[in-house]
């Protein structure tokens, strides 16, 4: 055995451990004698050359083993930062376990820009103040009634006395019965809730009421939604209600994003609507934590790490305040429902829509058959445009959803067959029309003119199949003088607020679209929507596939007939007796976590991917098959995933599915740890990442 010295500083001095914003499995130890250091302080030190900003996680730890010859001091105290908060660090700790990763690269997901907090921000901060109370002066000038008129002038008062703390503005809505019953029966469990219910159910209310019931008692409040730019409609209807709501998503401005961590330190009451990110916001006092649309896969960070999921990490966060944790969705995750079923969550059921009416009625039209019939008109069968027409003709309006944005996801030569990819991925090139066409590759930031020219043989490349773009070609072409727009990845931000906005009080009458059109909106009187070439959904070899096509189905009927009005869903595909669709006319769903069970899949187990990536193939695969050997653990693969080559960059994945028992976190770190080692010995760090529960 190896004699260990164990030190311990002297002279006053300390010795600390700090967490660096790097991928380090270990917490180096330093000296200082400066007596404010504790837990959570920020300190600048040295490491392998440079300097770094580090937050302490440790003091009056030992040196262990270190020679304290070896030991730095500090470079200094940065007291530029409020210190992190117990709860920060333990959160850190917590999601780098979980998800396998360093504390050091949540805290550096945390703050990423580590700008200090200036006399800049401060101005920035006023100005805002400054807005608010602009705001209520107009509002104050504009009310009618008395109580609204004191109302405001408090709020004024407020706003100019201390500084911005939550307010909320009633609205004037009861909650019907189901959904007091609901928000009873939620403030009643003591665990993590999933709110079941359909589209217009009316759970934002609940959510709201819940929120605002928090901030009464003084706790804090978390609003996670998937994705922000386009839900802005929420936005909206969250501000109208709670004026000072702190809104945090990753496209904020830099000096926003630096902002609004600052005054969640500052504020002792606030709420927050935000993306995922919003999660390592510097939280204090939370009381409840919603996940909104929990189903939805925008929750999960790819890269870099952690490769966390929302919803699990805002269990853990919520778990550490002893906060309310509520997750939501007409879809529900089967991960959630599993959850219900082993007794861990507690279910609540909405089961009526606010504005009565029926669900959609659904017809599925089968597009082989109907091409046979004539019964095509390029893209849209005869029967779809037909709704359109009615539905135009009763001042209705559409939305269609095709889920490929592009003019056309291929491009192929007439003569020789030939189909362009991209260099550096193993994908055909897509076509986008423009001032200039080009050809895109939809994984990288490849891009090239397109002359219409083979480049092989110099015959014709004509477009393969329609994206989005074509489809609103075709649209228009059929219903001249009707107003049609596009909203999709190729939208740019404000155009797209613009788009929803005039969808929003009827200018637009058709909107045609990908994924987006499913998430959150809420347009009065949308009576029709319809899906083109509904089978891509499902053309992915993922065990997810079916799962997903159906949430997405589910969330995209509910767009239509949300004010009463019997709305109709036009699903067109090839397929018409596959189960998800045969399931959105039956009603009847596939037992999906039946399935699950059966095949020893997630939620049953836990899932651990292992992503390898190398440029060079013969390397990859090698290393690959060294390393399934070395994890020492049943595996599947390595195999190549759907897109093996992206950026130039060959693809492996190594499958290990863990039965969830008590050894399920110390299996982990052992598979965790002989990745790291394998790392080491062949010297292959950068190679490969661990992706925890992928989706
Ligand atoms: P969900 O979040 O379940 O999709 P919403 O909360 O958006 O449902 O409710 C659907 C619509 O019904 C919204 O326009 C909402 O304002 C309205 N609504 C829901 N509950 C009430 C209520 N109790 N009083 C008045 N309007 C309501
Ligand atoms: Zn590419």
């Amino acid at each position: 055995m190896l004699s260990s010295y164990t030190y311990w500083a002297m002279n006053g001095e300390r010795y600390i451990e700090v967490i660096l914003p790097l991928k380090l499995d270990w917490n180096p130890v330093y000296r200082t004698s400066d007596p404010r250091i504790g837990v959570g302080s920020r300190v600048r030190v040295m490491f392998s050359g440079r300097e770094y900003t580090a937050v302490v996680s440790a003091v009056d730890v030992r040196a262990g083993t270190t020679d304290p010859g070896k030991i730095r001091e500090i470079v200094a105290a940065d007291d530029s930062f409020a210190p992190s908060g117990k709860e920060e660090i333990e959160f850190w700790k917590a999601v780098s376990a979980y998800y396998l990763c360093s504390v050091g690269e949540v805290f550096k997901a945390a703050y990423p820009s580590m700008k200090i907090e200036n006399d800049e921000h401060r101005r920035r901060r006023d100005k805002r103040l400054q807005g608010s109370i602009e705001r209520y002066e107009k509002l104050l000038s504009r009310a009618r009634k008395d109580e609204t008129r004191e109302r405001y002038a408090a709020r004024l008062e407020e706003l100019k006395g201390r500084g911005a703390i939550p307010s909320v503005t009633p609205d004037g809505i009861l909650l019907t019965r189901p959904q007091k019953d609901a928000l009873s029966e939620i403030e009643s469990s003591d665990r993590t809730v999933l709110l079941n219910g359909v589209t217009g159910s009316g759970k934002t209310e609940i959510y709201m009421e819940l929120a605002r019931k928090t901030l009464e008692k003084g706790k804090n409040v978390l609003y996670l939604v998937p994705e922000i730019a386009l839900s802005r409609q929420l936005e909206e209807r969250i501000a109208r209600r709670f004026p000072d709501v702190l809104v945090f998503h990753s496209r904020l401005t830099a000096a926003r994003k630096r902002d609004v961590p600052t005054e969640v330190r500052l504020r002792e009451n606030y709420i927050v609507l935000g993306t995922r990110s919003a999660l390592f916001l510097p939280h204090h006092g939370l009381g409840l934590v919603i996940v909104d649309e929990e189903f939805d896969t925008s929750y999960k960070q790819d890269s870099p790490a952690p490769r966390y999921h929302g919803r699990e990490t805002a269990i853990i966060l919520s778990k550490i305040h002893g906060a309310k944790a509520v997750l939501g969705s007409a879809t529900p995750s089967l991960e959630s429902l599993y959850n219900c079923s082993v007794g861990r969550f507690k279910e609540v059921r909405l089961g009526e829509r606010y504005y009565r009416g029926a669900p959609s009625e659904v017809l599925v039209v089968d597009t082989v058959a109907e091409k046979k019939k004539r019964g095509m008109r390029g893209n849209l069968s005869l029967k779809l445009i037909q709704k359109i027409s009615e539905t135009l003709g009763r001042g209705g309006q559409i939305m269609l959803l095709r889920a490929r944005r592009s003019y056309a996801p291929a491009v192929q030569c007439e003569d020789c067959g030939y189909i362009p990819k991209c260099p550096d991925c193993n994908v055909a090139l897509t076509l986008h029309k423009g001032l200039v066409d080009r050809l895109v590759c939809h994984y990288c930031t490849h891009v090239e003119p397109f002359t219409g020219t083979c480049g092989k043989c110099g015959g014709n490349l004509v477009p393969i199949g329609a994206g989005t773009q074509r489809i609103e070609e075709e649209v228009r072409k059929l219903f001249p003088g009707t107003e049609v727009s596009r909203l999709d990845g190729d939208t740019p931000e404000a155009e797209g607020r613009r788009i929803v906005h005039d969808f929003e009080n009827g200018k637009i009458r058709i909107l045609i679209g990908t994924q987006v059109l499913t998430k959150g909106f809420d347009f009065g009187s949308v009576s029709l929507v319809g899906v083109l070439e509904a089978d891509s959904l499902l053309a992915l070899q993922d065990f997810r596939a079916d799962e997903r096509a159906l949430q997405l189905l589910e969330q995209f009927r509910g767009r239509s007939s949300r004010r009463g009005e019997k709305g109709l869903f036009v699903v067109q595909t090839r397929e018409p007796e596959h189960p998800v669709f045969r399931a959105l006319t039956s009603g009847e769903m596939p037992d999906f976590l039946e399935e699950r069970r059966a095949a020893g899949f997630p939620p049953y187990t836990r899932e651990l991917r292992i992503v390898i990536k190398d440029g060079n193939e013969k390397r990859l695969k090698m290393l690959s098959a060294d390393l399934a050997r070395a994890l020492n653990v049943p595996h599947t693969g390595p195999y190549a995933p759907a897109n093996e080559r992206i950026g130039g960059q060959s693809f492996r994945h190594i499958r290990i599915m863990l039965p969830r028992d008590r050894n399920l976190s110390s299996t982990k770190q052992k598979i965790a740890a002989a990745v790291s080692s394998f790392e080491k010995d062949r010297r292959y760090a950068g190679h490969i990442v661990i992706d925890v529960d992928p989706i």
